[in-house]
């Protein structure tokens, strides 16, 4: 049995707020048992919905606090950590406000809003796609990662919205904008009638909803291949790590495949291994039952290995996400249902989503998740008695 950790190592607090040098850093991700990390780094910074200046403001504090890029990966390194390099692959408020005509299109005609933080990018577009490659290039050439990990890498949907009251027919379904409908007929061979686009899109939708999904199930996953190949022309073993969303084929009528454009099959023709976000307070799912079927699911799929991704922290409890009535705290018990949950399924390992909710508990004196994170790879979750996990 493979019980990998891997942790969503992201944001620089670890060395602005918590003090730690590069060397500390690496040494306290082994004392806490990780086996490998996805980092962020400043050649291509995860995107924000804050104003473009915050890859300066990142910058002058990172500068402030003596922040060494090359340095902190030689201290991975050291303590034999794999480090994966985060990019965001259609997700990018900041190139989406240069070109807008990467705004994706609704079936209506209508152009995506932003909700809260999120706003996609329409997938079909190949100069984006050309510079994603580009940017994996130089990072891979620059910082020798282990890996690439792709984030964001589906047609646009706000999934951390699906509750599981949620119905099928009252999520928006994107990109519908006239490149994709020209590539679609140019790469499917589906002849749609010369007529306004409205008309196409319900003429695709009623006649040919299989072979418009299958499409942009390939839109993706050539993007995942496109990205690989030119990562592989600066280090030929790259590993890429697929981040994908942790609905089967029976939620939402199959939505991953036909709204996200994620299917698993063709993904893993290109990608290396996978995780999957079973962010189980945001989706109001219970861990133990989801992570069962679902990553039975996925073993049935590919065997590519994969990862179920938990999340330690709450989130989305702002009053504009009120109508999904998310509880405001991760009781402990119920993060340790979770990793035995994992324990218990075909998953390679466990991603922790995130790095800072450690150091915080660690600062506060309490080092129960680094425990669970020992017992998880000892194999000692199942035996633990159950009043070790007081209720929060
Ligand atoms: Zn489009």
């Amino acid at each position: 049995m493979n019980r990998r950790i891997g942790m969503k190592h992201y944001g620089f607090d670890w060395l602005d707020r918590f003090g730690n040098s590069c060397a500390e850093e690496a040494a306290m991700l082994r004392a806490h048992a990780v086996d490998f990390v996805v980092i962020q780094n400043l050649i291509d910074p995860v995107a924000t919905t804050a104003a473009a200046t915050h890859d300066d403001l990142l910058s002058k504090r990172l500068a402030v606090a003596g922040y060494d890029e090359t340095g902190f990966r030689a201290a991975l390194r050291n303590e034999g950590i794999a480090y994966y390099e985060n990019l965001a692959v259609f997700f990018n408020p900041s190139q989406l406000a240069k070109r807008p005509e990467l705004t994706p299109v609704d079936a209506d005609g209508n152009r995506m809003r932003k909700i809260g933080w999120y706003v996609g990018l329409c997938p079909s577009d190949k100069a984006h796609l050309a510079d994603r490659a580009a940017v994996a290039e130089e990072i891979v050439a620059t910082l020798n990662p282990e890996g690439l990990y792709l984030d964001w890498i589906r047609f646009p949907g706000f999934w951390e919205l699906w509750m599981p009251e949620t119905n099928r027919d009252s999520l928006p379904e994107y990109c519908f904008c006239e490149r994709c409908v020209v590539r679609f007929q140019e790469e499917s061979g589906v002849a749609v009638p010369d007529r306004e686009s409205q008309e196409q899109v319900r003429f695709i939708l009623k006649n040919f909803r299989k072979e418009w999904s299958a499409w942009k199930c390939s839109i993706v996953a050539e993007a995942v291949g496109e990205i690989k190949r030119a990562a592989q022309r600066q280090r030929p073993d790259i590993r890429i790590l697929t981040n994908g969303i942790a609905f089967g084929v029976d939620d939402y009528d199959n939505a991953v495949e036909e709204i996200l454009g994620q299917r698993i099959e063709v993904l893993a023709q290109h990608t290396d291994s996978f995780t999957f976000m079973f962010y189980h307070q945001i989706s109001r799912r219970d861990p133990g039952a989801w992570i069962a079927r679902k990553t039975a699911e996925i073993e049935s799929r590919t065997t590519r290995p994969f990862y179920a991704t938990l999340q330690t922290k709450p989130a989305y409890l702002e009053p504009m996400y009120e109508a999904g009535r998310r509880r405001s705290s991760i009781p402990f018990k119920e993060h340790i249902l979770g990793l035995q949950a994992v324990t218990d399924s075909p998953t390679d390992g466990v991603m922790v989503y995130q790095w800072t909710d450690y150091l915080e508990a660690r600062r506060s004196g309490d080092f129960r998740l680094r425990d669970a994170l020992h017992a998880f790879k000892e194999g000692r979750l199942q035996s633990m008695p159950e009043s070790n996990f007081p209720n929060d």
